[in-house]
């Protein structure tokens, strides 16, 4: 069996100054508690490194940012303390909040989001309705609605799309993206409102990691025949590289440790490719490689 190591793969550059940001607030505030809001970025691995700088991270799966910033001050001399955003982009409303309390905070919101965030803004500013093809309930998501809950809505399919036909199709509406969305999700589903609304409008926002890792995958060798592709579960970018491979017709798995690989995905494979999300650690990507090998030097 043989293995193809695609590139580029693991780490971005708004993963890497997220990080180095999280290290840049322990060493500036070595005695404060420092509390991260939301998921450094999509990966376990990840969060444990960040609990070794004795730097909590606060879930925000069931609960707002702005409300978890309450709790803390609640709870903690606001002095003391010290908060990072995710590199996902926070609501704006908890980051005002932070500035009236005089909270110390470092935001580790990556630049492609802000980017977005600024299109948008101008967008909305030239009376335009912003329909944002992202995943409803993930961070870069919720942070880019609360930038006017009236007029950005959130698609994810199709289905979402029809139910706007009635009371938008004549309004000026503005198409973007979550910035680690498929190239293939956007270009359907732009297609379809664009056959379906009088005045649209579009630009694709997915960021550059994003578009490297899914593009290498589309100009993947012909011969593959499975795809694996490392990174956590809640990593948009490491699903959305799956559905990629899944669209080429090629058998693909997202394999977040060794506890998931299936020994079975590699019975009859002549080729194999390796891959990983912009948030997975290369160390954990290793890991994954050396195992794929060993099963390849058993064939
Ligand atoms: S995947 Fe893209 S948007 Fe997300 S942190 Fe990396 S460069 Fe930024």
């Amino acid at each position: 069996m043989e293995i193809i190591k695609i590139t580029p793969r693991g780490f971005c550059k708004g993963v890497v100054d997220a990080w180095a940001i999280a290290k840049k607030a322990r060493s500036e505030y070595p005695n404060h508690k420092i509390f991260m809001i939301g998921w450094l970025v999509h990966n376990k691995d990840m969060i444990e490194e960040v609990s070794k700088y004795g730097i909590e991270t606060m879930d925000d799966t069931n609960i707002d940012r702005l409300s978890i910033i309450k709790q803390i001050v609640k709870e903690n001399d606001k002095d003391k303390i010290v908060i990072i955003f995710s590199a996902h982009g926070t609501d704006y409303k908890a980051i005002d909040y932070a500035i009236s309390k005089n909270i110390i905070f470092y935001d580790g919101t990556c630049e492609y989001v802000y980017k977005t965030h600024d299109l948008i803004k101008k967008k909305i500013k030239e009376k335009k309705i912003i329909f944002y093809i992202g995943v409803k309930k993930h961070p870069e998501a919720i942070a880019t609605k609360c930038i006017n809950e009236d007029k950005i809505i959130v698609i994810e399919k199709i289905d979402d799309v029809k139910l706007l036909e009635k009371d938008y199709v004549n309004k000026e509406i503005f198409i973007t993206n979550q910035t680690t969305m498929s190239l293939y999700d956007f270009f359907h589903l732009t297609k379809y409102i664009k056959n379906h609304f009088k005045n649209v409008e579009f630009k694709n926002d997915t960021c550059l990691a994003a578009y490297e890792r899914q593009k290498a995958i589309i100009d993947i060798d012909d011969n593959v025949d499975l795809l694996i592709i490392v990174g956590d579960k809640k990593s948009n970018n490491s699903n959305k590289m799956v559905e990629v491979g899944l669209k080429m017709n090629i058998e693909s798995y997202l394999v977040e440790n060794e506890n998931d690989l299936n020994y079975d995905w590699f019975k009859n494979k002549r080729k194999v490719a390796i891959s990983s999300g912009a948030s997975t650690p290369t160390w954990t990507t290793n890991k994954i490689i050396k195992l794929i090998e060993n099963i390849s030097i058993r064939d």
